[in-house]
């Protein structure tokens, strides 16, 4: 029987499971509750984001005989919360259960090249670029690509996994450094701002759209996303749209899918990668639309309807890593050293040398802000770098929404640069 002949699993009745306990699986699963259905999460790590929240935690590897058994026979329908989940994990579910994203699509997201091959297939463009799985291919690399970025086809996230390479010593260097890995070695782009865009599409093939993020990377790591997107003009946002809807039914898509796009400095358009899942660019949504991501991603795999979301106030989000929590740190990433407002005195740590004292961010004075929403994900230790938690200013208008957001980033000692 094909998906869309399957009928809808009702709030209420049904169990959803997820493949994965972090902070999305968490926050899925948080959606997921609130419509009703029961909730099961497959991860190892006992103290998983996810796995705290959900009605079972069935604590497994991903390739875990039994733990995939046991999901199967429990959760009426599967979704996962990470690309990297073992594609075959996702086939031997689809055996017995109804799996969204399907393997396949996940797959794609897997592999930087196949990725890029989906793009041009869907006829948008992305980075001129080429794949490197051997010394020959590394030698046949065309000058117009350097300098560059390479990047290992799979396993890569918040920028790890790439190095930025000037030329072909450089490139060579890199190549070794990444192991040997396959790569892709990605044209330098003369970037002017990043986007994204959040889809959903239901078994039945209808999409529906978010409105087009801004987002701010730092290290390689998002730190804030402005919706409405300021920069953007609404023809380049069109264009966004319609290229990730593409992108996702050329796959036969079904679930959030997260497309990341650049805009040049000749104010082009450009794709730059894929998630098959709610993405952080999209946490706003929890707060400032109608549905959330999360929402969407239940309805899709529960083949609910699906209808346009409604963005009702102008957001801005800012990404909390762990370095918040280390005022002293010597180069938190993202953060400024010195913090404003009321945490100076937080901030009067150990002279240098000694281990930097954790702290407990000041969120009262944060939450004392009108619009701001804090969401953290209950992880038990902060780490820099770490992803802890997001904080959603929500305005009446996007002047307002931004000024809160710098008032709050100062209060918390995060950059104000964007
Ligand atoms: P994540 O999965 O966290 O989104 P990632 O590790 O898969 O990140 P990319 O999205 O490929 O990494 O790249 C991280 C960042 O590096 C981009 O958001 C962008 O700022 C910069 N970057 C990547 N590719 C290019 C490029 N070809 N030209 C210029 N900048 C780039
Ligand atoms: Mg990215």
């Amino acid at each position: 029987m094909s998906a869309a002949a399957l009928k809808p699993l009702l709030p209420g009745e049904a169990t959803l499971g997820v493949m994965g306990g972090g902070q999305l699986g968490r926050m899925f699963v948080h959606a997921a509750q609130s419509l009703g259905y029961r909730t099961v999460v497959l991860d190892p790590d006992a103290d998983s984001p996810a796995g705290l929240v959900a009605h079972e935690h069935i604590r497994a590897g991903y390739l875990d005989e039994a733990g995939l058994t046991r999901l199967a026979e429990v959760a009426d329908a599967i979704t996962t919360e990470f690309e990297n989940v073992p594609a075959q994990a996702l086939e031997q579910l689809a055996a017995r259960r109804f799996v969204a994203p399907a393997g396949a699509s996940v797959a794609y997201c897997q592999d930087r090249a196949a990725e890029k091959a989906h793009f041009k297939a869907s006829g948008v463009a992305c980075a001129p670029y080429a794949v490197i799985e051997s010394a020959a291919d590394l030698a046949a690399v065309a000058d117009s690509l350097l300098p560059g970025i390479l990047k290992t086809s799979r396993m890569g996230y918040d920028g790890k996994g790439q190095i930025r390479v000037r030329n072909r010593a450089e490139l060579q260097a890199g190549w070794d450094e990444l192991k040997q890995l396959p790569c892709v070695l990605e044209q330098m782009l003369p970037l002017a701002l990043e986007l994204s865009v959040l889809s959903a599409r239901g078994a039945d093939g209808t999409v529906v759209q978010f409105p087009v993020q801004q987002n701010l990377h730092r290290d390689g790591i998002l730190a804030v996303t402005q919706v409405p997107a300021p920069s953007v003009s609404e023809a380049l946002q069109q264009q966004a749209l319609a290229s990730a809807a593409r992108i996702a039914t050329e796959m036969g898509y079904v679930g959030v899918l997260c497309v990341e796009f650049f805009v040049l400095q000749d104010g082009s358009l450009v794709v730059n990668e894929m998630a098959p899942r709610p993405h952080n660019s999209g946490h706003y949504t929890m707060n400032a639309c109608d549905v959330s991501q999360f929402d969407l991603q239940v309805r899709a795999m529960a083949r609910l309807p699906l209808r346009t979301p409604r963005l009702h106030s102008p957001t801005v989000m800012l990404n909390l890593l762990g370095d918040l929590w280390f005022p002293q740190a010597p180069t938190p990433a993202g953060t400024q050293a010195a913090p404003q407002g009321g945490v100076a005195a937080l901030g009067s740590g150990p002279a240098g040398g000694e281990p930097p004292v954790e702290r407990t961010p000041p969120w009262d004075s944060v939450l004392a802000l009108p619009g701001t929403h804090l969401h953290l994900y209950g992880k038990a230790s902060a780490r820099p770098g770490r992803k802890m938690g997001h904080l959603n200013i929500t305005a009446a208008t996007a002047v307002e929404a931004e000024r809160l957001a710098r008032e709050a980033a100062g209060l918390l000692g995060l950059s104000q640069d964007w």
